[in-house]
């Protein structure tokens, strides 16, 4: 585990378990021990802050105040059933007991935003959705429970909603930064334990006072364990050396969702309906439940739908990219043959209606294979690159230079006659970087013939340049001759 400051806390960690498990039930030694561990575990948090100086110290100290203030609370407690027969609920036991919230809220808010400078808004709403699922559950069967006992007065219901509502925030916090990014190392892992912890037991504890049950001094031991372990969580989560880079920031994550994260999500959406079922089923259907469970699930399904236009969105850019690489030559930035063989129909189309002309070249660098031999194939990469921007620069607005594979280049000249064209390829021709040349074969389209027929014709032109000594532009026969 790395650190002898790590080994030390997991030593101590398990013999005050262990101990814990031995003092007398109902002991004063059993308060000061839970009470101990608690401070011990505060007092770690402060000293790997001091060993290890991480760089977001202030959320370790507000970890380190929770803990502090939440395991005071079992004293306070204590005091005061002992020194106050008035002593009812709320008191200030409470108050420490629930310093927990915003101390440890605060502390994860800062790590989270440290974490993902990034604006990871799906990290956000699956977080907000997981929680409003979960969140509903709790409102049902801790906050409106805790809301409508009348022996307590204004005051007690304030604080008995306030730790179920702090179980919902701390719950919203914990998944928020369990689903967010990559990075996920040992402190990562023992901060996730620690909150799991707090709210395992939260929940223990609600569905304890749910069924009417008076755990036994066991029970109530194993209970009592799980805050204790969250305490020593936190502790072993500073002990660690991984405590320095907690607060790094995490790659972005992948807006995709994966199995588990569309299976949380689905249950997370179930939680309204299933409630219903359930209660109606056990012809327990409450009135307010049913307004609670119907925002509930109003909330869920503006979440889920929000996601899944985000996914849209995503998915259209996405599709735009893969597009657009499928169409685009990699090396020279070129329309592709694909392109190619896209356009050139779609052009012949719509000349097709107009009856301007359109003329088609065919580029092909002369002896490459000597240049490739010559210079190596890194700069025969570069002369590919350099002649299509160079004759790119030759070309108008409206015409269309694409490469057709290898040395070979395609370029479609609509609205240009044999000489327009001709002109212009001649200008690419002597506009072919590093002292090389090419041979091209242009060809007018006849108005009738297939995009097809045209390359052909255009081919047997290059051919014949090519064979005429290279250097040259050839222009096309008529399709007739190709024919004979
Ligand atoms: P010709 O004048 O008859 O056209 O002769 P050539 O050498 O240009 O023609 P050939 O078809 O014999 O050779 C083409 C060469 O182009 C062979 C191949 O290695 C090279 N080549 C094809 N694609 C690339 C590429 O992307 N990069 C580089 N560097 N070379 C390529
Ligand atoms: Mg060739
Ligand atoms: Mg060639």
């Amino acid at each position: 585990m790395g650190s002898r400051l790590m080994r030390f806390h997991l030593a101590v960690a398990a013999l005050a378990l262990t101990g814990y498990f031995l003092v007398p039930d109902g002991s004063t030694l059993q308060m000061i021990w839970q009470v101990a561990i608690g401070w011990y575990a505060a007092g770690m948090i402060v000293a790997g802050i001091r060993h290890r100086r991480p760089p977001m110290s202030v959320t370790w100290w507000l970890f380190a105040l929770g803990v502090f203030g939440n395991s005071s609370g079992i004293l306070v407690e204590w005091i005061l059933t002992r020194t106050n027969t008035e002593w009812g609920f709320p008191s200030w036991a409470d108050a420490a007991y629930l310093s927990l919230y915003p101390a440890v809220a605060m502390g994860m808010l800062l790590l989270i935003w440290k974490r993902t400078p990034h604006r990871d808004w799906a990290s956000l709403l699956d977080a907000t959705t997981m929680t409003t699922g979960l969140g509903l559950l709790a409102w049902i069967f801790m906050v409106k429970p805790a809301a409508a006992d009348e022996s307590i007065g204004l005051f007690g219901h304030i604080i008995s909603v306030a730790y179920p509502v702090g179980d919902i925030v701390l719950l919203a916090m914990t998944v928020r930064l369990m689903i967010s990014g990559s990075a996920r190392n040992a402190a990562f892992r023992l901060v996730c334990a620690a909150l799991l912890c707090f709210l395992a037991g939260d929940v223990a504890w609600a569905a304890i006072n749910q069924v009417a049950w008076e755990p036994g001094p066991m029970a109530h031991k194993l209970l009592s364990v799980v805050f204790l372990a969250g305490f020593l969580c936190f502790g072993a989560a500073a002990a660690h050396p991984d405590m320095r880079s907690l607060s790094r920031p995490v790659a972005p994550r992948s807006w995709r969702i994966g199995r588990p994260l569309l299976l949380a999500l689905t249950v997370a959406s179930l939680v309204g309906p299933g409630l219903l079922v359930v209660q109606s089923v056990l012809h327990r259907v409450r009135g307010d439940d049913v307004l609670s469970i119907a925002l509930g699930c109003v909330a869920l399904s503006l979440l889920v739908v929000t996601r899944m236009s985000q996914l849209i969105r995503q998915l259209d850019v996405q599709t735009e990219k893969v597009r657009e690489l499928a169409i685009t030559d990699e090396l020279t930035g070129l329309p592709n043959r694909r392109a190619w063989n896209i356009e050139l129909p779609r052009t012949i189309e719509r000349i097709r209606r107009t009856r301007d002309p359109l003329t088609v070249a065919i580029i092909d660098i002369d002896h490459f294979k000597l240049f490739n031999d010559a210079y190596g194939h890194l700069t025969g990469d570069r002369l590919l690159k350099e002649a299509a921007a160079a004759w790119q620069d030759q070309l108008r607005t409206a015409d269309h230079l694409a490469r057709y594979g290898g040395e070979e280049f395609v370029v479609m000249l609509p609205n240009a006659t044999v000489e327009q064209a001709s002109e212009i390829v001649d200008r690419m021709r002597l506009a072919t970087p590093l002292g090389q040349t090419f041979s091209a074969g242009i060809a007018l389209w006849n108005g009738a013939e297939t995009s097809d027929a045209l390359t052909a014709r255009a081919d047997k032109a290059l051919y014949e340049a090519k064979r005429a000594g290279r250097n040259r532009i050839v222009e096309a026969g008529p399709a007739e001759a190709l024919a004979a």
